[in-house]
């Protein structure tokens, strides 16, 4: 054990318990110094958006609670990271800093160049297993490449070591001779200022207790039933864990564990918690995807941008009912059940040939569980340009699916009641996106 202290950085791995950073520091240190710097430049451009912004504020209140409860506080800094971490160093005669890791294109680059630089000045920087099951570059396909294909992918977490058992959260954390000073959260202007997140209050209770308790209750009266109530948006069958997850308040291992020990019943659900890892896995070995399509052929789709029906979409005004409940539910509470973001998705990039970067950048900013490698992967799907994507010639008719996953008309009653022209008609939409995907074709056969 050194005699010195170590600070640990908080990033999206806001829990205390199964948190291999923190652990580490506990057991090689004498004292702890948690940090969290704010510093949303350095993941240009998918700094988080608004929504993220507000679970972020209460986050960092409920994690600021768990700590004061072992005798530890959260240190807020601004800025640049580096120059953050170097001053705290200094102030406090830490020798070592401990993260888990990230897996966006952007925050790896940041975080590679802050450990050699740090290493190099004699600040001991170490990284740590983030908020995955498997580290992406652990999951080859028999050709050794990254899989492009979502039950090959499957199949080989099922053949994969379990993930390591989650470690508890500590019971006191040692505090450093010496507090240094501290911002308060609400120095970092997280909130919007327009009363718009009063819908979020109503439905949200962010932090790493609030995330155990939802796991709990889902798998206590919920997780028997997922197969067939998860497609269902008038249900609440889903466990609703995305921002918990993204976060980092509960750890996929916790998840992955907790659902294992439960029942047999739990692997439908587990293979969403793989569909993630999946999405990690693509964004790490195809970091150009937030911008582009992994299908190259799609940079040639002759997509048709139209800022009144984007804004109609996105106001939840497009006549189509399934469409509008959904725009309309994640404007109001930060989220929207899958099987109506796969509507709207639709919608936007086939039935009004919106560019799906367009439709990735509005819920990046109005999603309360906004994660770049879980929405990439969603938007490139419906768009039919990603790994495993659904054909861009099958289109979802609007109106047949909320026949199918909301028949009784529950959820566009609560979200969207009134009826309104459409702003297009499904047929004439329909014939066009296909006239479209066909030209792309052609421009990919005479390039070839
Ligand atoms: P559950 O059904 O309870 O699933 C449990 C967990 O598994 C989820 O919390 C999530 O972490 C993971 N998961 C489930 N389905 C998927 C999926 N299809 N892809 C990846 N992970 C999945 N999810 C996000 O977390 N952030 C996003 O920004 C995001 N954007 C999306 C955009 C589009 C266009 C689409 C079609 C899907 C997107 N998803 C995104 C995936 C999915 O809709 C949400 O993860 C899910 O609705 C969250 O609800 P839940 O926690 O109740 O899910």
């Amino acid at each position: 054990m050194s005699a010195k202290p170590a600070l640990v950085w908080f990033r999206l791995d806001l829990r205390l318990a199964d948190n291999d950073a923190l652990h580490k520091a506990l057991s090689s240190h004498p004292a702890v110094i948690p940090v969290f710097v704010w510093a949303p430049e350095e993941e240009a451009p998918w700094a988080p958006g608004a929504a993220s912004r507000w679970w972020l504020h209460y986050s960092l209140i409920a994690l600021e609670e768990e700590l004061a409860k072992r005798g530890s506080t959260l240190i807020l800094r601004r800025g640049p990271t580096e120059e953050a971490i170097r001053s705290l160093a200094a102030e406090t005669g830490a020798e070592a800093i401990y993260w888990n890791r990230r897996y966006e294109p952007a925050v790896i680059a940041r975080d590679a160049e802050i450990k050699r630089r740090l290493n190099e000045s004699g600040l001991a920087a170490e990284s740590l297993p983030g908020n995955l099951l498997w580290e992406p570059w652990n999951l080859r396909n028999s050709s050794g490449k990254p899989f492009q294909v979502f039950t090959a992918f499957w199949r080989a977490c099922q053949a994969m070591p379990a993930p390591p058992s989650p470690g508890p959260a500590p019971d006191k954390l040692a505090p450093p001779a010496r507090w240094p000073s501290t911002l308060q959260v609400s120095d970092l202007d997280l909130l919007p200022e327009i009363d718009w997140a009063a819908g979020l209050r109503e439905t949200w209770q962010p932090g790493e207790k609030a995330a155990a308790a939802q796991l709990n209750a889902f798998l206590e009266a919920k997780v028997a039933a997922y197969p067939a109530d998860r497609d269902r948006p008038d249900h609440r069958g889903t466990s609703r864990l995305s921002p918990h997850l993204h976060f980092g308040e509960i750890s996929a291992r916790q998840v992955w564990h907790a659902a294992r020990r439960k029942s047999d019943a739990s692997e439908p659900f587990l293979r969403q918690i793989a569909w993630r890892e999946f999405a990690h896995h693509l964004l790490f070995h195809f970091p150009h995807t937030p911008k582009e399509p992994l299908r190259p052929e799609f940079r040639a789709f002759p997509w048709q941008f139209n800022a009144a029906n984007l804004k109609a979409w996105t106001r939840g005004k497009t006549g189509y009912p399934l469409v509008d409940a959904g725009m309309r539910e994640l404007w109001r509470t930060g989220w929207m059940h899958n099987r109506v973001r796969m509507v709207a998705a639709s919608f936007l990039v086939k039935h009004l040939l919106i560019p799906w970067q367009e439709g990735a950048a509005w819920f990046w900013d109005t999603l309360v569980d906004a994660d770049l490698a879980n929405n990439t992967m969603g938007w490139q799907w419906v768009a039919g340009c990603g790994a495993d994507a659904a054909p861009y010639f099958r289109i979802f008719n609007p109106a047949l699916q909320a026949g199918k996953f909301d028949p009784q008309g529950e959820y566009i009653r609560r979200w969207a009641p009134e009826s309104q022209p459409p702003i297009v008609g499904h047929t004439a939409a329909r014939a066009r996106a296909l006239a479209a995907l066909a030209r792309m074709m052609d421009v990919a056969r005479e390039s070839r």
